[in-house]
Formats: C-alpha cells, sequence, structure tokens
C-alpha cells in the first residue's frame, strides 16, 4: 500500500470530514477551556505486536489519551494520529488498527481530524487527543487539601492479573461526574499503578497520603499488582472529607482508600508502614527488565 491508498482507507474508515485539508479547523465553544494530550505507542516499549492485535493496538492507542481527558474532568472531541509503519504492518494490519480507534473514537464521539504517516523500522504511533471542559473547572492534581479523601473507581491490579491483554475503558463519565457532582479537589488516571500515580498527586499538592487496608483489589490480582501494576485506567481522586461518597459513579464502583495529610510533599504510607512510589517507568524498565516495574515489556 503506498501513502495515497493508505490515506484514502483511512479517510474512507473515519468519514471524518475534518479530513482533506492542510490543517483541521477546530472551534471549541465559548466558556470552554481545551485540553490537549499527547502520547507515543511504541514497538518493543509499549506492546509486542505478535501479541497485541492490530486492533487492540488502535483501541489501547486511543484509549490512553481518552483516560487523561477523563482525570481532567472533560469531554474528549477530536484526535490526531500519526503512525511510522515497519515492513510487517501492511494494509490488512493499518485497516484492523483504524477499526479498534475508531470504534472507541464513535462511542466517545471523538473525531478523527488529521495526522501523519511515514515508514519506519519498528512501528510507532503518536496520537494528540482534544477535549474540552467548563473554563476553570479542569481536575488538577495539586487541588488536594489535609483531611481529603482519596478514592479510587473500578478495581486495582486487572491489567496485570490479566497479563495487560484488556482493552482498557476510559472512564469519561465518570470524570464528569467526579467534577460536576462530587467536586472532586484533585484527580488523574491510574496508568502508572497506584503508587506512583498517587505519589504524584501528593507531591502535586504538597502533602502526604495515608491509605489502609480497603483497597479493591481486583480478583485473582496480588497486592504488589495492585500498588504497582500500570494500565488499570481507573480514576484515582481526593474529595472534601463532608463529601458524602457514593457506593457507584457512572456504574462504577467507588472506594476510599485513604486520606493526604501534612507530611513530607507525595511520602505514602500503607497500613502505617512507608510504600514506595514504585510504577511503570519506560526508562527503569530498559534498565532494570519487566520484575521491578510489573509490566511486561
Ligand atoms: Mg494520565
Amino acid at each position: 500500500v503506498n501513502e495515497l491508498e493508505a490515506i484514502a482507507r483511512i479517510t474512507r474508515r473515519s468519514a471524518s470530514p475534518l479530513l482533506g485539508d492542510d490543517c483541521a479547523i477546530l472551534r471549541p465553544r465559548p466558556g470552554e477551556d481545551l485540553l490537549v494530550t499527547t502520547d507515543l505507542l511504541l514497538e518493543g516499549v509499549h506492546f509486542e505486536p505478535g501479541k497485541l492485535s492490530a486492533r487492540d493496538c488502535g483501541w489501547r492507542a486511543l484509549a490512553r489519551g481518552l483516560s487523561d481527558i477523563a482525570a481532567m474532568g472533560g469531554a474528549a472531541r477530536w484526535c490526531f494520529v500519526s503512525l511510522a509503519l515497519p515492513e510487517w504492518a501492511d494494509a490488512r494490519w493499518l485497516d484492523g488498527f483504524y477499526d479498534g480507534l475508531l470504534a472507541l473514537a464513535r462511542a466517545h464521539r471523538v473525531q478523527l481530524a488529521g495526522g501523519d504517516l511515514s515508514r519506519t523500522a519498528t512501528f510507532a504511533c503518536d496520537i494528540v487527543v482534544l477535549g474540552a471542559v467548563p473554563r476553570g473547572k479542569a481536575l488538577r492534581r495539586d487541588g488536594g487539601r489535609s483531611g481529603d479523601l482519596i478514592c479510587v473507581s473500578g478495581s486495582l491490579g486487572r491489567a496485570a492479573a490479566r497479563g495487560y491483554r484488556d482493552r482498557p475503558e476510559p472512564r469519561l463519565a465518570l470524570g464528569k461526574l467526579l467534577r460536576s457532582r462530587l467536586k472532586a479537589t484533585a484527580c488523574l488516571d491510574l496508568s502508572d499503578g497506584l503508587a506512583l500515580d498517587l505519589h504524584r498527586l501528593a507531591t502535586a499538592s504538597g502533602l502526604a497520603a495515608e491509605l489502609d487496608a480497603s483497597l479493591p483489589i481486583f480478583p485473582g490480582a496480588s497486592l504488589d499488582q495492585a500498588l504497582h501494576g500500570g494500565e488499570d485506567y481507573e480514576l484515582l481522586f481526593t474529595v472534601a472529607p463532608s463529601c458524602k461518597l457514593p457506593a457507584t459513579l457512572a456504574g462504577l464502583p467507588l472506594t476510599a482508600i485513604g486520606f493526604l495529610r501534612p507530611g513530607a510533599p507525595g511520602s505514602l504510607l500503607l497500613c502505617g508502614q512507608p510504600l514506595a512510589p514504585h510504577g511503570w517507568d519506560p526508562f527503569q524498565a530498559t534498565k532494570r527488565g519487566r520484575k521491578h516495574t510489573g509490566k511486561p515489556l
């Protein structure tokens, strides 16, 4: 397949009116802030081609960006997808990649707005997702206050326990309700593991975090997987202690797992014991191998 054919196939599949010019023309609505997030999906770092179907690969590429928009309490609107394709990625594989990506895009009313294509030795995907949130209302990592409850959606360690094979479901509906209904004070998505992501939230908020024994561990997952396994894509958030936490929201169970308190910013305690902020780190992974990170290369 040559570049013109490839672009024609993608344009046909997406049926997006935003493709075809040198630039996409996007118009945010009045009273909104734009959210922009970017992610790499690389062969050999984030996946092995033999172990992930083309459709799952396309789904995952977009899911990671949508999860970031969910974490900010926003609605996803547009995506830009740039691919560098190796020899093994033929026309059929490319079709499958876009089928997976566009199925998730349609489910969340996200339009493919542009991208680029090139050849390379190993597969690389660079995806940009744009979303929107009412002006000044985005959920950030630095809004946690002393005494706030630390909460999480769904269960922890699911992706690690299942070998990172599942299609992640971005929690967009939940993110909006955390912002509008629960008035969450801080939020991020669990991409790299509870310990590392909570460390980030606590550091940004200038507080320490204390976890109790109430972690919602996925059945079959170990405590280590629940704490340090990445790619769960649940939302980790804080609410004021006066907030009445519903048992479920947007169809997902919510669990209070601890609280923020004064202390060394970013330091973590689990049942009174110090907890190291280990998690998925591509720089550590290349040096130390998969064992330390809990995530397969
Ligand atoms: Mg994130």
